[in-house]
């Protein structure tokens, strides 16, 4: 079999459970596992826990403080949740949760060094919390890994690009780079009223210019998000040429996931990471969401040996006797009809193009 290079994988980042009925379940994560072990030889690596420094490198002293003490068990002080995010709601504290979110930082941090020293490609599978910010949680996301990948790229790399496939806005990563003309933050995401986190317009494009946005409304199918994310994405990228890329792999733009509504299935989503791919730059590829426990593993397995330059089999193996709603990696039938986004999609294509002067120039 294959090998999948620079796998960094903390068991305990199946600790980061919020609980009963929480929709960000570990079992994605031992799911996903289960099946790319069937599919391909693993480089598995402990990358240990991430330090105090290293999550202090975005996040303030205050925040960090605040995360050990809602992991510690105590009763929380008033105002507490209000400030920084975390309590009753979407990022509940849980006991060990300062240590467990060091597990999840600690695969993201050293994949991205493993880059930065020279690898092709390496894999933080359990990160991709792109919604935390410099001093609060938000939307299950406690620290955020992804803008700590990008610093340690920046290490070595003049440019580094973040790109993120998540449906849902990649605000955390954005707002902690919207002044840095050296790391270019992109994600394709939907928005609707009332639809998380509810930024991330074309508009925004950072006062360095180096924020792009593609919005895109309820329904928009597949074929519509693929377009936008190669005509407006990969350009871009294209002409920052970055050193080297952090892809955050949210599977919850697929049309089967339960908390979002864009309809793109599981082979027009691996066409987005096809494309970064194809760029031919260092990746560092993390998770991040999706919450259908049936089409997350099958996409993240399709993505992870893609990146790997390793074929994705026709049939999902069958020793692997979890329902993946299909038998195969790629969905039988697309969501009908085609084409729902296209006027909005080619509204926030039009701002991207327009959206000059840039804080940076093509090289
Ligand atoms: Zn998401």
């Amino acid at each position: 079999m294959a090998t999948v290079p620079n796998f960094f994988y903390h068991p305990r980042i199946m600790e980061y459970d919020f609980g009963h009925g929480h929709p960000l379940r570990p079992e994605r994560l031992k799911r996903t596992m289960s099946l790319l072990a069937a599919c391909a030889e693993v480089d598995l690596i402990d990358p240990g826990l991430a330090s105090d420094a290293d999550v202090l490198r975005l996040h303030s002293k205050e925040y960090v403080d605040a995360v050990k003490m809602a992991g510690g068990g105590d009763h929380l002080p008033g105002g507490f949740t209000a400030r920084y995010g975390i309590g009753p709601g979407d990022t509940p504290s849980f006991i060990g949760m300062y240590e467990v979110s060091l597990a999840y930082v600690g695969g993201s941090i050293r994949a991205a060094e493993a880059v930065r020293d020279g690898a092709d490609l390496a894999f933080g599978i359990g990160g991709g919390l792109h919604h935390a910010q410099r001093g609060n949680a938000s939307g299950f996301c406690v620290f955020n890994d992804v803008a700590l990948a990008c610093s340690v790229l920046r290490e070595r790399f003049d440019r580094v690009a973040y790109v993120d496939i998540d449906v849902h806005h990649g605000d955390g990563v954005e707002a902690l780079f919207a002044d840095d003309p050296a790391v270019m933050t992109c994600s394709i995401h939907q928005m609707s009223p009332g639809f998380y986190p509810g930024t991330g317009r074309a508009e925004e494009t950072g006062t360095a210019g180096t924020t792009v946005n593609i919005p895109l409304p309820n329904g928009t199918t597949g074929d519509i998000w693929l377009d936008a994310f190669r005509r407006g994405i990969i350009p871009l990228l294209e002409e920052f040429d970055p050193g080297a890329i952090v892809l955050q792999m949210g599977t919850d733009p697929h049309f089967d996931d339960p908390l979002a509504r864009l309809q793109v299935s599981a082979q027009e989503w691996l066409g987005a990471v096809e494309s970064i791919r194809d760029l031919g730059k260092p990746i560092c590829a993390t998770g991040g969401g999706g919450y259908n426990l049936s089409t997350v593993p099958r996409m993240w397995v399709a993505a992870i040996l893609t990146l790997g330059g390793i074929p994705v089999p026709d049939l999902i193996p069958e020793p692997d006797a979890t329902d993946y709603g299909t038998r195969t990696f790629f969905d039988p039938e697309l969501p009908q009809p085609r084409g729902v986004g296209f006027l909005e999609a080619e509204r926030a294509l039009s701002i991207l193009r327009a959206a000059r002067p840039k804080g940076w120039q093509p090289r």
